[in-house]
């Protein structure tokens, strides 16, 4: 019988004590001030038990992990439509690279690149009534917590330093794969991106996508094939050009973002969500990934 307490106390452990604790992002002005110690993990079994260690009730900013709440909004109320404005393969490229979408006539590769989540924001803005109130509401009911919010502060660092998303905005524009303005799409990408969540709280709203799109509080927001679909992404797509290291690694889908966090699931199984701020050269959580191959291999429980 496996003990998550004793293995997630290991895993703790050696986190805290490793030296390389990688780079905090910086490029977002506000990210930049946040404790490079932090550390936190936080398991949600699918029996309904809990384990955490460390810093896992601190909220941090989710960032790019915002992306795959936003694209199961967007699945569920476009279905298959989606995939006209956006594709489903690797980049094998940086999150916010910019030549393939010029090369590949602004479809961007996949919804977790920003080129893509910048579409599925799209998609939201003309389907939404209140943009931005409707979807931290969704995340709010997956999470079943309303203390969820933006971070206005993080969200005005990015509009005013966010260079390449706005340069990959206006190529998507000129392509014609943006229905709405430039600014109404970044302003709601940026806000989405500031939503700030703890790791007890991420592994709520990642509950969805063990439960084949039933939320924790028993509403169904996916089919089956939705959900399985939006794993699959999560899985060759959810860390850019690391996505084979993870899954080589790690074997589980999972996404990233620059705030340090990592969520990551095993179907009908698990959520285990990560925090630490400092990124690797790929941006991203260098004792996330470290923490999480311990987990899949100390446990043996992965989808391989
Ligand atoms: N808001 C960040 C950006 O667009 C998200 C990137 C990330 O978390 N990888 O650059």
């Amino acid at each position: 019988m496996l003990d998550f307490r004793i293995i997630l106390d290991e895993i703790y452990k050696d986190a805290i004590h490793t030296k390389d604790k990688g780079v905090v992002a910086s490029y977002i002005p506000e990210l930049a001030h946040i404790d490079r110690n932090s550390f936190g993990i936080h398991l949600r079994t699918s029996e309904g038990n809990e384990y955490s260690v460390g810093d896992f009730n601190k909220p941090f900013s989710i960032q790019s992990i915002s992306k795959v709440l936003a694209l199961a909004k967007a699945i569920s109320f476009k279905g298959n439509d989606v995939w006209q404005r956006v594709g489903v393969e690797p980049s094998g490229n940086p999150f916010n690279h910019l030549s393939l979408l010029e090369l590949e006539n602004g479809i961007p590769r996949n919804p977790l690149i920003n080129s893509g989540a910048i579409v599925i924001a799209d998609i939201l803005i003309s389907h939404l009534d209140n943009p931005k109130e409707d979807f931290l509401n969704f995340v709010r009911d997956l999470t079943g917590d309303n203390s969820v919010n933006y971070n206005k502060q993080v969200a005005k660092s990015e509009k005013a330093t966010g260079y390449k998303n706005i340069a990959a905005a206006n190529l998507l524009k000129s392509f014609g794969n943006l229905e709405n303005s430039v600014d109404d799409v970044l302003d709601f990408y940026f806000h989405q991106c500031s939503i700030e969540m703890s790791c007890s709280q991420l592994s709520k709203a990642f509950y969805l996508f063990v439960n084949k799109g039933k939320c924790l509080f028993e509403k169904v927001y996916l089919t089956e094939s939705q959900a399985k679909r939006i794993n699959a992404i999560m899985l060759t797509c959810g860390f850019y050009d690391e996505a084979g290291e993870f899954a080589f690694e790690v074997g589980l889908p999972g996404k990233s973002g620059v705030g340090g966090g990592i969520a990551a699931l095993l179907p009908n199984k698990f959520v285990i969500t990560t925090w630490s701020p400092g990124l690797n050269k790929n941006g991203n959580s260098q004792l996330g990934m470290q923490a999480l191959e311990q987990f899949t291999s100390k446990t043996k429980l992965s989808i391989f």
